[in-house]
Formats: structure tokens, sequence, C-alpha cells
């Protein structure tokens, strides 16, 4: 890595929290100082939460001054902040240093605390029933403004619950594997138990089926936890509703899980939004039936949350029927409980990650 792209990218400054441990040990060599130093700087910003060079008290004063003018920190500012009256989940809308906008969300869940985080601005994948899709990609977020976002809700969770936040989930806006390098470097700061110290098991990454890019993350030595959003059977209609399956249709995304869940080291959830005539018939759920099969999974059912597209919500008998079906194939089967109806306004997909299993 060459040091004169990190630290400046044409005008753009280097934003020390959107390193691993690696890229700050290489920043500290290009200074002449040694890895432990990288290190050091690395637990500064990554464990104590250190938001300014001065705070390093054990760098010497010159090493620090050095820095300060090499390197900064990313701000997200909170603009708006919105509590379910229902459920008590927050929805937070961040303004990044350029102005755009982005949201997470904490959901809480009996004592379960999720964060939900947004990986881009937009998102360039056009799915039909996505409000996110409506924006285009207006930009990828750095790994330090994902993981900001992260550190915010664990923040409002340590001064305003009880509980502390366990769960993470990139189901905010964007589509991560369309971010990779950045993803990368923000999943391996947040289960680093030197940084951050999530389970990886408790991290999922929602993808609607870069088939070229899931290795990228089966690879990593802690995976995430992968939720791949199916939303259909077969390539005819999954095409139409998400256009990625022309590039990587559905054979190639099967086989892709199958092969990857095959030695258990990765799980998967199968994510099927439930769009009344489009995908919901019972022989939709023989086919979904027929996929799962393939490979070691559970699946979601999401209930569509209405927004500005042509579709209708399944309804909630129907939703039941079909995980009905599901379950006496043996499936693992939940409908995801849809948290905070009052305040998610236009936001088409942050949602819960917790998901209820609905007695038969
Ligand atoms: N881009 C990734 C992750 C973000 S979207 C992905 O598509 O998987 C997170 C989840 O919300 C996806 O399963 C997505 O299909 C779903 N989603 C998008 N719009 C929705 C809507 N209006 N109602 C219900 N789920 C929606
Ligand atoms: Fe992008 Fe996911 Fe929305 Fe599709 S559903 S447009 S991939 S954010």
């Amino acid at each position: 890595m060459s040091i004169n792209n990190t630290q400046t990218q044409g005008d753009k400054p280097t934003y020390i929290d959107s390193m691993d441990v690696g890229q700050m040990i290489d920043l500290m060599a290009t200074m002449g100082e040694k890895p432990y130093r990288g290190r050091q700087l690395y637990e500064w910003v990554h464990s104590k939460g250190a938001r300014s060079i001065d705070e390093m008290t054990n760098l010497a004063l010159p090493l620090r001054e050095k820095l300060q003018g090499m390197v900064t920190f990313t701000t997200l500012k909170e603009v708006s902040r919105l509590t379910s009256k229902i459920d008590g989940t927050t929805k937070f809308l961040f303004e990044l240093e350029d102005g755009l906008q982005v949201e997470a969300v904490m959901l809480s869940d009996k004592g379960r605390l999720t964060a939900c985080v947004s990986c881009q601005v937009g998102c360039r994948m056009g799915c039909t029933f996505c409000e996110t899709a409506k924006m285009g990609l207006r930009r990828n977020l750095t790994a330090g403004e994902m993981i900001q976002q992260v550190r915010c809700l664990q923040q409002f969770a340590q001064e305003n619950t009880p509980d502390k936040l366990s769960n993470i989930v990139f189901m905010g806006m964007g589509e991560p594997l369309d971010n990779v390098v950045a993803l990368k470097t923000a999943l391996t700061v947040l289960v680093d138990p030197k940084a951050y110290n999530f389970s990886h098991r408790k991290i999922t990454v929602s993808t609607s089926g870069i088939v070229s890019k899931i290795d990228t993350l089966t690879e990593l030595e802690f995976p995430p936890t992968l939720a791949v959003s199916l939303h259909a059977t077969n390539d005819r209609v999954r095409s139409q509703i998400m256009p990625i399956n022309k590039a990587f249709p559905l054979e190639k995304l099967i086989n892709k899980l199958a092969e990857i869940t095959r030695g258990k080291r990765v799980r998967v959830t199968l994510e099927y939004i439930m769009l009344k005539g489009v995908n919901d018939s019972m022989e939709d759920a023989k086919e979904l039936a027929k996929i799962a099969h393939r490979m070691n999974c559970k699946i979601n059912l999401i209930p569509y949350n209405t927004g500005s597209s042509e579709f209708e919500p399944t309804d909630n008998e129907h939703i039941l029927a079909f995980q009905k079906y599901l379950m006496n194939k043996g499936f693992k089967v939940f409908i995801r409980k849809s948290l905070g109806q009052d305040i998610m306004g236009a936001c088409g997909q942050l949602y819960a990650e917790h998901n209820k299993e609905v007695p038969e």
C-alpha cells in the first residue's frame, strides 16, 4: 500500500478510523516507527474510542504532532432520532461530512439489541420493491463510516438501556457486496477482540446475491452470517424484481450457497419478501422448499413494507400458510417481525432482524 494514497486521495484526508491494524502499522512504518506503535494507535482508535490524537498520551509528543497533520477522524452528525412508541425501536439519521445522509436503526427485542447499519448512500441494484433503489447509488461508505454507526448506537445503548448492543445487521441502505473492500475492513475491526469484539456469528451481512463477491466474505477468518435476498423461485420473476438476477441467475446463486454451506463454516439465511400475487403462491412455497433442500439454511419470510412501488403485501394468514408448508417440510422458517412500524415512514427496508417464530 502506498502511504501517499492512504494519506490523501486527491484532496481527501486520511481517516484513521477507517484503518485496520495492518494499515496503521504501515502508516507508522512510513514515519520510521515500530509496529507496536501502530498497535497502540489502533487500540486508541478502536478500543479506547479516542476521538483525537491529543488523547493518545502514550505516544510521544512529536509523533502525535506529526500524526495530527496527517490524519483525521470520521464524524457522523446525528440529525434526527425517532423512537417508536410501540416497541422502542430507534431510527437515527446521520449526516456525513459531505452532507449526504444515511440511516441506522437500533432494534430492541426482549433485551436483545441489534444495530441495523448502512453501507452505501443509495444503491445501484435497482430492486423494484425497494425505496433505497430509487435514489440510485450516491456513494460508498468508508469503513470508518460503517464502524461509527455501530459506535454511535453502542453509545446510545450504554446511555439509554440496561442492555448491550450484541448484534449487527448490514441491512440498512445499500448493497454490502458492492462495497466489499470497506466492508471487509469494517468487519475485521468489529470482530477483533482487541477492538469492538463482536461475535462474528452475531453479525449478518445481507446481499442481493452478487455471486462473484460472496467468497470475499466466506474467506474471512471470522465470516459473518450471510443473508441472501432470494425473493423469487424462478429466473423470470426474480429478474423482474431484482435486476441483479440477470447477471447472476438463480442456479448460479443456489450452487454457490450450496457450496459455502457444505462445510457449515458459513451460516446462510434465505430472505423471502412476500409480494401479493407475485411470488407468494403455494407453488412458490414448493419451489422454495426445493431450493432450500439444496443447502444448509434457515428461511426468513419478510412482510412487504409498502412504499412507493406498485406491490401489495401478502395477507398475514397467507404468510402463515406459506410458513406452515415450509415448516412441515422440515425447515426453520421465521416471519420477520417489522419493528418500529410507526417510525419507518418512507424507509423501504430498515427492518427488524429479530425473527419471530409463529406457533403452528
Ligand atoms: N442490499 C441488501 C441489504 C439491504 S436491504 C439486500 O438487498 O439484501 C435488506 C433487506 O430488506 C433485503 O432482504 C431487501 O430485499 C429487503 N427490502 C427492501 N425493500 C423492502 C420492502 N419495501 N419491504 C420489505 N423488505 C424490503
Ligand atoms: Fe439495493 Fe438491497 Fe434495495 Fe436491492 S433491496 S435495491 S440490493 S438495498
